[in-house]
């Protein structure tokens, strides 16, 4: 593999910008970041940032497909279409994410991402750092867009198979379930970020959950519970609920859709403001319907997922709810950074090295450190995707972005 120097552009680091830098990779890695020019090898290709932006490839820890294709389509082709589909949108590293569905839809569904991610070459897109198993366990009364007869309360016997695949990193259950507990314990038991979502929980039940190993909740403010949702179940003295929890506590992280459909610029200043750029992550969502023409589609399986609408902005499951994003991490970026004015490093960090961390992959990916793998991306000025590199080679992009 040839020496890949990135240079006429400002770098994205964690916590700064550096203007006129010199990005070196050798051998799918990177091996110098700075501003020496003395030190750019002969040999080396150079890629010209052309005044805009070097920044590390993004990671995504919630996203359910892309391309026409959803995940849960549970074959190989439906994986990688989705692959290819985010690394046109700057996704270097992204957990394929469970909608609710039938055991054997979600079996299905691993073995096709752990296939995928065993024989991953660069042309493949996106590599998967593992699955996000996200549904079935959701409440009831918190279903959202999912289908309703795929949901249900967790059981041993049901997800240790999909735990012993060993390729589950992210784990989801709403806290309120039977059964949640043990959930809990045996997730964190096998190194998983674990977390609550499409739950209507009170802090009560989220200290509880705390205890046996959740640290972040899923797409904050959607499908979560509130103080009136919570005295609605619970009735008064009022209570608590994941939000209040989740900004009071440091040690939670959560995640938010910027999409500019979902939240408000001022919810996503305030979630920034509050949680911090190490304990907020920018997720996509995204489902089959992200470069496909306006229509109607399947959110989860093509096979008996239910139905939403993309009106080429985000899908609805009905005239007044949302269905998740039709929307790539670029996307979420530029939004993130030209809506709310938060610095960049801060927008480019909840989007790769923060989510890395919370899923104990920061040593390899998610910024432009010495000795990480070469995930890299070149944005415009405008933060449009101009390249983008997977360990250090080049995956071809459509022009038109
Ligand atoms: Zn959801
Ligand atoms: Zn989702």
């Amino acid at each position: 593999m040839p020496n890949l120097c990135f240079t006429g552009g400002t770098a994205i680091l964690p916590d700064r910008t550096v203007d006129q830098a010199v990005v070196l990779c050798r051998d799918g890695k990177i091996t110098y970041v700075g501003q020496s020019k003395s030190r750019i090898p002969k040999s080396a290709e150079i890629i010209d940032a052309k005044g805009g932006w070097i920044s590390p490839g993004f990671v995504d820890i919630h996203v359910h497909g892309g391309g026409g294709s959803d995940f849960m389509d549970g074959s190989l082709e439906a994986v990688h279409q989705s692959c290819r589909t985010h690394a046109q949108h700057g996704t270097t590293t992204l957990f394929p994410t469970t909608t609710t569905g039938s055991p054997e839809q979600i079996k299905a569904m691993l073995d096709a991402s752990k296939l995928a991610q065993q024989t991953w070459n660069s042309q493949n897109g996106a590599a998967i750092g593992g699955v996000h198993l996200y549904g079935p366990f959701f409440a009831k009364d918190k279903v959202g867009c999912h289908s309703e007869s795929g949901r249900r309360s967790p059981t041993t016997k049901e997800y240790r198979t999909y735990f012993n695949s060993g390729i589950v990193k992210v784990a989801t259950c709403a806290a309120e379930l039977q059964g949640a507990a043990e959930f809990y314990r045996y997730a964190r038991r096998k190194g998983c970020l674990v977390t609550c979502g499409h739950s209507n929980s009170s802090w009560s039940e989220m200290d509880a959950a705390f205890k046996n190993g959740i640290r972040h909740v899923d797409h904050f403010w959607c499908a979560m519970s509130t103080v009136p949702s919570i005295r609605k179940r619970l009735g008064v003295p009022m209570q608590g609920s994941m939000l209040e929890y989740v900004l009071s506590n440091p040690e939670m992280s959560t995640e938010v859709i910027a999409d500019g459909m979902h939240l408000s610029p001022e919810l996503l200043r305030f979630a920034w403001q509050l949680k911090t750029a190490s304990r907020l992550c920018l997720v996509t969502d995204c489902n089959r319907a992200l470069d496909m023409p306006p229509g109607k589609y399947r959110f989860g399986p093509q096979q008996n997922g239910s139905w939403f609408t993309s009106d080429g902005k985000v899908g609805w499951a009905s005239k007044d709810s949302l269905a998740s994003s039709v929307s790539g991490m670029a996307h979420m970026v530029r939004h993130m950074h030209h809506s709310t004015g938060i610095p960049l490093a801060d927008v480019v960090r909840m989007a790769s090295l923060t989510p890395a961390e919370r899923v104990g992959m920061d040593a390899q990916i998610g910024s432009l450190k010495q000795g990480k793998q070469a995930d890299i991306l070149v944005l415009s000025p405008r933060l449009k995707v101009r390249s983008v590199f997977l360990k250090g080679s080049r995956f071809q992009i459509s022009a038109h972005r």
